[in-house]
């Protein structure tokens, strides 16, 4: 027996969202977004699920993109904040990674590396997310630039990311629209706008390539809707087991701090899981995990590697029994809510002591 905390990722749910992605954007070619270890869920399961079936992967930098290599994949990687360095084109020609083009920086650096085989490049525009890419009014040029350069691929891409499509009620994502419009598109291979909030939320930004993240992996990106409203799937089961069980007298307090106490003679049960786990340690009052078919309650402070619950109206649970932090019973959505953060995070932030089954 080892320790019972563990990360079971639902590759047929993850088929089944991909799916759901090409209802919504029919005919559309797919980049899936894998960065950060496939948002926690994990490359080595995500990666031969989805080989094969989408038209690339998308990762923040060269080094995720080797990773999907060294996963036997052969499927086009596009680096979406492109390279770091002058040297990383001519790895990335190499394998035949697509680079993003975000800064005059990277432009310089790509004029000055002769690379042998030709590398596919993006354009990134911003139209109002104000992190990365050049204006569209500087589109033309850079285009300019880049098109003399021998070792350049003839088709080059232009894309664009949304600030507020999990927020589709919001004017910026029309004013987005309306600066993306001003580029004159004809000159460029693929278009790409969508994430997965701009799937569901804005058809007209299909183009021809969507890049879906979250959705993908069965959780939604609007905070008024968990992933079942959208007909999603969840991917990640965090589950645990209780490792000890116990009656805690009146008054007898519980955890670091003592910050929540037995009024009545209580049952506790502790389960093998914590913030070094990943599960959130800052969370409201009635946090729930899923037991034996019910919801019961998360008490005092989450420690490192373990937490307590109150089983008191559960006298018949014993040490063994299986727990689930999130999945298919209790949403991720909620439990990010009673963290005051997103989906997003508690995936990406399951730490690496947690194995998978
Ligand atoms: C992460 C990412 C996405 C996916 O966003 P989701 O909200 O997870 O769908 C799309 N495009 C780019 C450039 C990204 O970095």
């Amino acid at each position: 027996m080892s320790r019972p905390t563990r990360l079971i990722i639902d590759t047929h749910a993850l088929v089944h969202n991909l799916k759901k992605i090409q209802e919504f954007a029919p005919q559309k070619k797919i980049i899936a977004m894998v960065k950060a270890n496939a948002y926690g869920c994990g490359l080595s399961e995500v990666i031969p699920t989805l080989d094969g079936r989408v038209y690339a992967f998308g990762v923040a930098c060269i080094e995720e993109a080797l990773d999907v290599r060294r996963l036997g994949s052969r499927s086009p990687c596009v680096l979406f904040q492109g390279v770091f360095s002058a040297e990383e084109y001519v790895l990335a020609a190499a394998q035949g990674f697509d680079c993003v083009l975000h800064q005059p920086h990277q432009v310089q650096w790509l004029l000055q590396t002769p690379l042998k085989h030709p590398l596919k490049v993006w354009l990134k525009v911003n139209t109002g997310m104000n992190r990365l890419g050049f204006r569209p009014y500087e589109i033309p040029r850079v285009m300019q630039t880049i098109k003399t350069c021998s070792w350049v691929a003839p088709q080059i891409n232009l894309m664009t990311h949304f600030a507020c499509a999990d927020e589709p009620w919001r004017p910026e994502n029309q004013q987005q629209m309306d600066a993306f419009a001003q580029i004159n598109v004809q000159e460029f291979s693929h278009i790409s706008m969508a994430n997965s909030a701009a799937i569901m939320s804005f058809p007209d930004t299909h183009a021809d390539v969507v890049r879906p993240g979250i959705m993908l992996y069965g959780v939604s990106p609007f905070a008024d809707k968990i992933a079942r409203d959208l007909g999603l799937l969840p991917v990640m089961n965090f589950v645990s087991a209780l490792s000890a069980v116990y009656e805690n007298p009146p008054q007898g307090q519980v955890g670091y701090s003592g910050t929540w106490k037995s009024e009545r003679t209580s049952r506790i049960g502790i389960v093998a899981v914590g913030y070094g786990d990943g599960y959130p340690r800052h969370i409201e009052a009635n946090t729930p995990v899923w037991i034996q078919g019910a919801e019961v309650n998360i008490i005092g402070r989450v420690s490192m590697d373990m937490l307590a619950v109150d089983l008191t109206n559960h006298p018949h649970i014993q040490p063994g029994t299986p727990v689930e932090l999130w999945g298919k019973n209790i949403a991720v959505e909620r439990i990010a809510q009673k963290a005051g953060t997103s989906g997003y995070e508690l995936l990406c932030q399951i730490s690496e002591r947690v194995r998978h089954r």
